[in-house]
């Protein structure tokens, strides 16, 4: 039997949850889910400054959004835990002890001072600064003497010189690094907590990952773990490094392009389909050409073949068209609930409406959703159900009004309106055939000025569908503000 698939997500908890983690957590996700393997939620805690509890919360709470779940992990456990990699520190010191033992590993007394002063210098020099080894061969004196000035040493790794470090990784091919271009690095800092280098690997192997898929910035970090790998005997993982993420001017993607945290997303009414469709598409591609997949479709599709080595370009105006079809496929009550917050804050509703009320907001909203790609265009797509008093839109709006037909348009369809019994679309419409019918006049010099005259506007929604949302005595009312401010009288 073919060994079992296991990936993992490792975030560190260090601050908002950011598209490029979603993304990197979605591949190792469906990948999993396509292999019948394992996914694995380990937090990668120990930058202890920066960690923190409500990051974490932030990540767990954005992957269940997406619907990412994990087989093991934190909150889950597993048989691997912990999943902190804080609470594994005595499990890491066991292989420090044994690097060195062996001496793969030694101690290192420089100070911060004496670290920044070797990289100036080499800099000076035109010189890649690293760490040349001053504390490699220290003589027991010398350590004693060290430790008698109070020093706090950290470990280092031992590189060895001159050794090929090639690999290939699942995106790129084959990759090379020289050995000697990196300097030993260090594994424990002086506070006894491992570096990322160095707990990673001892983790992705005591978890029994078979597939390390993370983004592209850690591909420069592999040649130090594969050096970890070959010093512990630890079977290597197979790597997929996926491309960056730039925005739609090919600068890597940051603050400038816009959202770029999963959770402002969420907050902007974006659905978890649409986002995951999307982060999907970023970097991998189907052989075909859909571009529409359900969760189900997806897992079928993917493949790491179809991952790119390239840069994916981060196309919000796409991530609108995806999300816009899921928006669509929203049943009324979805989609009064997505748009519910949005309204809320828009000020257009309380949380608690009731009856007549709710039913009204509820047809109000309802005529948005053809209409928009996220929750948080709604408001501004139904609010001249709000605001009787508005301004016209444009000049041409307002000389709309100033037609010599309008007094007398005006007149009739108010009178009309008043006469009805009820108003609904096809009470509008009979309306406006018996004004047309009356006065002879195309149908435009009937419509416009009703429109222009209600909205401020010289498009939008169809006047059989505002009409009876506005109700006679608000239209009414519009027209009349209307026409006064385009200084013009009714007939
Ligand atoms: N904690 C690392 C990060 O968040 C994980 C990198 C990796 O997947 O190895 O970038």
């Amino acid at each position: 039997m073919d060994k079992e698939i296991r990936v993992r997500f490792a975030p560190s908890p260090t601050g908002p949850f950011h598209i490029g983690g979603a993304r990197s957590a979605l591949f190792n996700w469906l990948l999993a889910r396509k292999m019948g393997g394992k996914m694995v939620l380990r937090i990668e805690d120990t930058d202890v400054e920066r960690s923190t509890p409500e990051s974490e919360e932030n990540i767990k709470a954005a992957l269940k959004w997406l619907g990412l779940d994990w087989d093991e992990g934190i909150d889950v456990g597993g048989p691997y835990g912990p999943y902190r990699q804080m609470e594994r520190l005595d499990i890491y010191k066991k292989y420090t002890d044994k690097l060195l033992a062996e001496g793969k590993a030694y101690y290192c007394y420089c100070t911060p001072q004496e670290l920044d002063a070797e990289r100036e210098a080499l800099t000076a020099k035109s010189m890649m600064p690293r760490y040349m080894g001053k504390c490699r061969n220290l003589s027991p004196e010398q350590i004693e003497a060290y430790k008698a000035e109070g020093r706090k040493p950290s470990i280092r790794f031992r590189v060895p010189e001159g050794e090929k470090l090639t690999f290939v990784d699942m995106v790129r091919g084959e990759v090379s690094f020289e050995s000697d271009g990196i300097g030993d690095f260090v594994i424990v800092k002086s506070d006894g907590i491992p570096t990322y280098n160095y707990a990673v690997v001892i983790d992705d192997s005591l978890m029994h990952i078979t597939h390390v898929i993370r983004a592209e910035e850690h591909l420069s970090n592999t040649p130090r773990q594969l050096l970890i790998y070959d010093a512990l005997n630890f079977e290597r993982p197979q790597f997929g490094h996926i491309s960056l993420i730039l925005g739609k001017d090919k600068k890597k993607m940051s603050k400038r392009h816009g959202a770029t945290s999963v959770d402002q997303y969420r907050q902007m009414g974006y659905l978890p389909e649409g986002l995951v469709n999307f982060l999907a598409l970023l970097g991998w591609a189907p052989s075909s050409e859909q571009e529409i997949f359900t969760e189900e479709e997806l897992i079928k599709a993917f493949s790491m073949e179809h991952v790119a080595k390239n840069p994916a370009v981060f196309d919000v105006d796409k991530l609108n068209w995806i999300n816009q079809h899921y928006m669509r496929k929203l049943t009324a009550e979805e989609f009064f609930a997505a748009a519910k917050p949005h309204m809320i804050s828009a000020g257009y509703m309380t949380g608690t409406e009731q009856g007549e009320k709710l039913a009204w907001l509820e047809k109000v909203v309802a005529t948005a959703k053809e209409q928009v790609s996220f929750g948080a265009e709604i408001p501004r797509v139904v609010g001249m159900y709000f605001a009787d008093d508005f301004d016209f839109e444009t000049t041409e709006a307002e000389a709309v009004l100033k037609e010599d037909s309008v007094p007398m348009v005006m007149k009739m369809f108010i009178d009309e309106l008043q006469a009805a019994p009820i108003i609904d679309g096809s009470v509008v419409k009979g309306i406006f055939k018996s004004i047309q019918k009356a006065t002879k006049f195309g149908g435009k010099l009937v419509y416009m000025p009703v429109r222009v005259a209600l909205t401020g506007n010289q498009h939008g929604p169809e006047l059989v569908e505002i009409i009876p949302l506005l109700g006679v005595e608000r239209s009414i009312k519009r027209i009349k503000n209307s026409l006064e401010k385009a200084g013009i009288s009714l007939a």
